[in-house]
């Protein structure tokens, strides 16, 4: 059993937690956003990927969701004191990540072999790529300023502005990064994880080849909704899916996903909504998704890559 997992930061890293409990590491391929990628300070940041390697080593903070537990903030009240860029925080430990990772890429490392050394200096075995190693960022227009940057958008303005567009500029020059497409083409399943559909999982499809390859292959993939009784447990994605013309619920995730997931799975609060999202042409599959205790974290990975 070889599963590809597609990701986006928090919902996706706490999937891929259980996803590896109950597969092999040698199974599982994680395919990772980086659209929310930014310079900063001079140094590349990489929110999706390294919420990923925190979660699934266990060194995230548990209250935040994103960054490492017992982290300390030195550097940036030294940023702060020099009236430098101070809305995007970075802890003092995370900034050596940050460091490394563009310390590699100045060498001439791709993303994707920075990743792979970092994911195993954490000690994890599984494979994290990330989507492309070439340069795409997400943007996103907003009523009041007009186009500005995810993180802009996410951090800065704390998602609390109206959007009419999301765009992935610089996609379309992209190409998947070395084993990307072979990892979604040789899956016995894909699993679209519970992430943001507008800006997590989106600008991933946007790379060209992956849409394509879910699409051909839409019966071996399988989603699970991150909009649970019409909410997002965290984050914009509720609002997002109203605001670009789709319900906010498991069925707008429905439509959202359609031509490219062949089995959605939401949760039991939602059940009602089967009939809705079968009529739209997929599969659907009702259980747990919250994934609050570790028995139901495995559950809904078994239920996802097959194993149950
Ligand atoms: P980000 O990149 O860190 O903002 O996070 P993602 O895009 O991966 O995930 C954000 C989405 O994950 C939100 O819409 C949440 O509703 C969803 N999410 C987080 N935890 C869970 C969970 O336990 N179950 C489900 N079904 N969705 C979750
Ligand atoms: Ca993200």
């Amino acid at each position: 059993m070889r599963v590809a997992v597609v990701c986006g930061g928090v919902g996706a890293a706490r999937l891929l937690v259980g996803v590896r409990r109950v597969l092999p590491a040698e199974s599982i391929v994680a395919v990772a956003n980086v659209g929310d990628d930014l310079e900063l300070h001079g140094l590349h940041v990489s929110p999706d990927l390294d919420t990923i390697t925190y979660t699934t080593s266990g060194a995230v903070s548990q209250e935040r969701g994103w960054g490492l537990e017992g982290e300390t903030w030195q550097a940036m009240d030294m940023i702060r004191r020099y009236g430098g860029v101070d809305w995007f925080n970075l802890g003092d430990r995370d900034l050596g990540t940050h460091l490394y990772r563009t310390h590699r890429l100045r060498q001439g490392a791709t993303l994707a072999e920075a990743t792979a050394e970092i994911i195993a200096a954490w000690g994890l075995d599984f494979t994290l790529l990330p989507v492309t190693n070439d340069r795409l960022r997400t943007m996103v227009t907003t009523v009041d300023e007009g186009e500005i940057s995810f993180q802009e958008y996410f951090v800065r303005r704390q998602h609390d502005v109206a959007v009419t567009s999301v765009r992935f500029d610089g996609a379309e020059l992209t190409r998947p990064a070395p084993g990307v497409l072979e990892a979604l083409r040789d899956a016995d399943r894909i699993v679209v994880a519970p992430s943001n559909p507008a800006v997590s999982i989106d600008p991933v499809l946007a790379v060209p080849g992956v849409r394509a390859v879910l699409a051909e292959r839409r019966e071996h993939v399988i989603a699970v909704s991150p909009i649970i009784g019409g909410r997002a447990l965290k984050g914009p994605a509720d609002r997002l899916l109203t605001e670009l013309g789709y319900p906010a619920s498991a069925e707008g995730v429905a439509k959202w996903y359609a031509d490219v997931v062949g089995t959605l799975v939401i949760d039991t609060v939602d059940a009602d909504l089967a009939p809705a999202i079968e009529a739209l042409g997929l599969h659907v599959i009702v259980t747990d998704t919250v994934m609050s205790t570790p028995e139901i974290t495995d559950t809904l990975a078994r239920t996802t890559c097959g194993l149950s």
